[in-house]
């Protein structure tokens, strides 16, 4: 009996190093050791058997289960290591970091393009002793018309060129409606209502007129004006801030020429062509041939637009401008369609980012 109890424990053994050998994970390698060493394991099982033997085979058995308990607890405590080990490693493997892999990258906003083009011609205005001024877009119709020496028949102060904020039928001309600004020029109007002469800003902002949308117009776009007021300003001075633009902007080959033209709050009025930058004047689609674009109109200031401020027209003089930065922006970028600088395709915006 006790040669047989000998030789199954032998066989325990053996069976606990092959599964022991080839257990997969700590998990796996705990539930062994309840198996073979546990308080019901096999090994004790086997040992509940001593009972039955006589007093001199029970120590026999006894060491040799000892023996048995401590080879199955060493390859277990050496297997433990093994598992560990290769757990920790992993664990390294994963957590590492790989540097040379690219990484995820940001997408970056851009300006857009109609943006880039008001702060490339307010930077040049400002470094030629400009100030920026800003006013109201929803504005009355005196400083909009009235104090710019617009008078009251005015085909621009008519319903389907300008957005009255209250139409009705029958607008009373003898009111001062609220209309959406159709120029920046009450900016002009306001800032000299506040101040005194000398005065030297440009007034950037959005403007509204009543248009049919199509490629060329559209009944929202942008203005930038400027006014200079002071004593004795001459047509001369006009000319050489507006060149000293134009050549900051477009490069020092380009001239301007000044056409006479007719606005009512300025006069003399001139309407101000520069040189064709596709074609460098000498003719192309762009410039329809003629090796100029129009691109803003100007002149001296009315003396009606002084007398409505409080000026007087005697001793105060000046000069005003005003510009389209979609038409510049769409010249300087070929964009044939106003509409795509308002659409926010963004197939269209990543161009210029
Ligand atoms: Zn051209």
């Amino acid at each position: 009996m006790i040669d047989n109890l000998i030789n199954q424990l032998d066989r325990i053994c053996k069976n606990a190093e092959e599964e022991i050998s080839s257990a997969a994970s700590l998990v796996q390698l705990s539930e062994l050791h309840t198996k073979f060493l546990g308080r019901k394991g096999l090994v004790a099982q086997l040992m509940s058997e001593m009972r039955n033997l006589s007093q001199e085979e029970k120590p026999k058995l006894g060491q040799k289960a000892n023996i048995v308990k401590n080879d199955i607890s060493k390859i277990l405590v050496k297997k433990e290591d093994e598992l560990q080990a290769n757990e920790d490693a992993e664990k390294i493997q994963s957590d590492k970091i790989d540097v040379s892999l690219p990484g995820t990258q940001q997408k970056a906003g851009g300006i857009h393009p109609l943006t880039q083009t008001i702060n490339e011609i307010i930077d040049i205005f400002v470094q030629l002793g400009f100030t920026v001024e800003e006013g109201k877009e929803i504005e009355d119709e005196w400083h909009t018309f009235d104090a710019l020496n617009i008078p009251k028949s005015h085909p621009a102060r008519d319903v389907q060129d300008t957005f009255f904020v209250k139409s009705s039928p029958e607008i009373d001309v003898s009111e001062n409606q609220t209309v959406l600004r159709t120029h920046t020029s009450p900016v002009q109007i306001r800032v000299m209502q506040n101040s005194v002469p000398p005065l030297k800003f440009i007034a950037p902002g959005r403007v509204y007129r009543n248009e049919t949308i199509d490629a060329s117009h559209y009944s929202m776009f942008h203005q930038v004006e400027g006014l200079y007021v002071n004593e004795n300003v001459t047509f001369a001075e006009l000319k050489g801030t507006l060149l000293a633009w134009a050549h900051a902007y477009y490069g020092p080959d380009v001239d301007l020429r000044f056409r006479p033209s007719y606005f009512p709050f300025t006069e003399p009025s001139a309407e101000v062509d520069v040189t064709c930058t596709m074609c460098g004047g000498k003719g192309c689609s762009v410039c329809k041939q003629t090796g100029w674009v129009e691109i803003l109109g100007a002149g001296m200031v009315h003396p009606n637009v002084f007398k409505s401020v409080g000026y007087d027209p005697e001793k105060i003089t000046g000069f005003a401008f005003g510009m389209g930065p979609e038409r510049i922006a769409m010249l300087k970028h070929r964009i044939n369609d106003i509409r795509l600088l308002y659409e926010n395709d963004t197939r269209f915006l990543k161009q210029f980012v």
